[in-house]
């Protein structure tokens, strides 16, 4: 299952930091996930309360954030953003010559730690 996989690694790089700074728990982490990541948010939070248990970041408060579907139209000649992240197509012009802009992985933009 693909969000076991970046939860598993976003909780790694999360374990890291925090005993970095000599944390004894994480009480928050805000994840953002690639608007093309295909990634489920309802499956990202349950796989992520897994893969906390018994760690640092067990009962940690999660907060998610979808990145908007941003590409590079050559037709337009300016940044777009798609309706649907499936969608490939401008939402202008209706030209599939895209390229996209945004990321596609889970990214960690937060961590509350005590
Ligand atoms: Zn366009």
């Amino acid at each position: 299952m693909h969000e076991i996989t970046l939860c598993q690694r976003a909780l790694e790089l999360i374990e890291q930091q925090a005993r970095q700074h000599g944390a004894r728990r994480v009480t928050g982490v805000w994840l953002k996930i690639g608007a093309f990541s295909c990634v489920e948010r309802s499956a990202l939070a349950f796989c992520f309360e897994l893969v906390c248990r018994d760690t640092l970041a067990e009962g940690c408060e999660l907060n998610i954030e979808q990145q908007e579907a941003e590409c590079w139209c050559h037709h337009c000649q300016r940044y777009v953003t798609l309706l649907s992240a499936r969608v490939r197509r401008c939402p202008d012009c209706l030209s599939d010559t895209l390229r996209i802009a945004a990321d596609d992985g889970l990214q960690i933009k937060r961590l509350e730690i005590e």
